[in-house]
């Protein structure tokens, strides 16, 4: 331990990081220790924060990343140099991507040697290499500066659009001494690192009168609407308009999947016929092909809340931009409605019911079909009840197919319930977020995984069983990347690319760290499996064979594939 017994008037870099840390309210970190930090990891926990150990840096900053998504402060990831640095940038571009605040803290080597690139032991000039893949990133050269350092991250994390934050600190740094005194009076308690921005008024009564004109509006939520945490203004405000919304997929859950104005079962008829389109927190993006095609009417007008000025027209033109914090925004807006001044018409509103009701008849008769093997509708309709029974669970959610029709199938029924591949449609979430989660809420995680994105984190569930965290994962197991049955069209004896293997076991890999492992082949097996396994509040693995022939390349995103586009031409 770096200066257990040190004098009382001299403090180091390791205490500093640690005090300033504590200071700023940040209780937990995830990371992999390794050189130089190790001893930073062991006296964080000495201090009384909490240190969740990893395998892989990826899932330690995957954790740190949702951890910010649900708690509006920024997940800490602590990781060695160099590679453990890589590893772990691809969760902090994914929480930039996304919105999420973390801050990946990296130890460094030798500045001397690796800005003349002498071949320092993993030597790398990181604070550089983060820079295009982060909001911000930061290196403290002394240890005085380390207090500041740690407030700017914190600030540009949390404040505007969340964002990933890269702070490197040397080696050197980090073991300096410096005077307790100086040390203390460095350190910086942030004030207000994620201050209101109050909407100008003249944007929301411009909003309301496009809205109050319109036959047939939309509200669509994002994920920055779920991560604002402004649950109720949210809903008051769909409810006191009565416009139809349509949830992005981690917006699922804000106002319940079975809300009378949810449109999710009729999203191709809203999109294309909506004459008005209120987006709350979500972006224009491919998952929403960019507002643009076939699947948008070419007149519709937008109402566009964000917290990001640079948003506003960044696809499509934005008639009526509001620039604010969605708490702050929202009650604007439901303060200035009078009473009736948005009424959508009826037959806006009829026919959505009547697509909608068409859909989820479909919809049912898939569920309720019972083939054997199973596949993806039965495997989820099991799924889905006992998420309906205990609506409380978290939910993650990857893979192609797993996830298309986990997002169609399983409702969710309360805000920042579900969590998954988000903006960059990224494999390996799993396991990190479904850490994070459980380590935030206590509560207990259930993540639906499809057999080739559970291998991106899947060393993850020892971390898992280690810490005796409630998490049981689903494996879908169809044999292979979107499905198990693609041949090898060489003649030779390697499987296809997209093979994996055939009939395995991922239920026996828990057993080797004490979980319990279930075998399911059928919906009456998984729900047995998963009511047991929520029960019992251990870590649990359910193998769940399914169909390999069930499901499509790529899933929902087969128009993305380069081929099918050659074909088409
Ligand atoms: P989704 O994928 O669910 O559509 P996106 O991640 O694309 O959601 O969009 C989220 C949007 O929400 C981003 O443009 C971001 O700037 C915005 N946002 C995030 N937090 C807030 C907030 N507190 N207030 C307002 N806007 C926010
Ligand atoms: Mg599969």
């Amino acid at each position: 331990m770096p200066n257990e017994k040190k004098s009382s008037s001299v403090t180091d870099g390791f205490h500093l990081v640690v005090d300033a840390l504590k200071l700023n309210g940040i209780d937990t970190i995830y990371g992999v220790a390794g050189i130089p930090i190790t001893d930073l990891a062991r006296l964080a926990q000495a201090e009384g924060i909490r240190y969740i150990g990893f395998r892989h840096e990826q899932s330690a900053g995957n954790a740190a990343a949702i951890s910010g998504y649900l708690t509006q402060k920024p997940g800490i990831c602590l990781t060695v140099s160099a590679p453990g640095f890589l590893n772990g940038m691809v969760a902090l571009a994914n929480a930039t991507t996304n919105g999420f605040p973390m801050i990946q803290i990296s130890g460094s080597s030798d500045r001397a040697i690796v800005d003349l690139q002498q071949g320092d032991y993993e030597e790398l000039d990181q604070m550089n290499a983060a820079k295009p893949y982060t909001k911000a990133s930061f290196r403290v050269n002394k240890p005085e500066d380390i207090g500041i350092g740690v407030a700017r991250a914190i600030h540009a994390a949390v404040s505007g659009r969340p964002g990933g934050v890269y702070l490197d600190l040397t080696a050197d740094v980090i073991a300096a001494t410096l005077d307790s005194d100086a040390a203390k009076k460095s350190l910086v308690r942030v004030v207000d690192p994620a201050p209101r921005q109050i909407p100008d008024p003249d944007s929301i009564e411009r909003a309301i009168d496009l809205l109050a004109d319109a036959q047939r509006p939309l509200i669509i939520l994002g994920k920055g609407a779920a991560y604002a945490q402004a649950d109720d203004a949210i809903r008051k405000f769909v409810e006191t308009t009565g416009i139809p919304f349509l949830p992005m997929s981690m917006a699922k859950g804000l106002l319940p999947d079975n809300h009378k104005q949810s449109a999710a079962a009729a999203r191709s008829l809203v999109l294309a016929e909506a004459d008005v389109v209120m987006l709350i927190g979500a972006r224009l993006n491919w998952l929403l092909a960019q507002g643009k095609g076939p699947h948008w009417s070419p007149s519709a007008k937008f109402v566009q809340v964000d917290i990001s000025p640079t948003e506003i027209d960044s696809n499509r033109a934005i008639a009526a931009p509001v620039v604010g914090d969605i708490g702050s925004t929202m009650n604007a807006f439901v303060s200035a409605l009078r009473p009736g001044q948005i009424q959508p018409k009826a037959a806006w509103i009829d026919a959505i019911a009547e697509h909608k009701q068409h859909n989820v008849e479909r919809m049912a008769t898939r569920l309720n079909a019972n083939p054997n093997p199973m596949n993806f509708y039965s495997a989820l309709r099991a799924i889905r009840d006992v998420f309906a029974d205990k609506p409380d669970m978290y939910l993650v959610n990857e893979g192609a197919n797993t996830l298309d029709f986990g997002r169609d199938i399983i409702d969710m029924h309360q805000p920042r319930k579900r969590l998954d591949c988000g903006t960059w449609g990224v494999m390996g979430i799993g396991m990190g977020y479904a850490i994070g989660a459980a380590v935030v809420s206590g509560k207990p995680v259930v993540a639906v995984e499809g057999d080739s994105a559970f291998g991106f984190s899947g060393m993850e569930i020892e971390t898992i069983c280690r810490y005796h965290l409630p998490v049981v994962i689903v494996v879908f197991n169809n044999g292979g990347i979107y499905k198990g049955d693609d041949i090898n069209r060489s003649g030779s004896k390697d499987p296809s690319p997209t093979v994996l293997m055939k009939d395995a076991r991922y239920d026996k890999l828990i057993e080797a760290f004490n979980g319990v492992g279930h075998h399911v082949t059928d919906p009456k097996g998984l729900t047995k499996a998963l009511t047991d396994s929520l029960a019992s509040g251990k870590p649990a693995l359910i193998n769940c064979t399914i169909d390999p022939t069930a499901g499509t390349e790529s899933g929902h995103l087969q128009n993305l594939n380069p081929q099918t586009k050659v074909n088409r031409q």
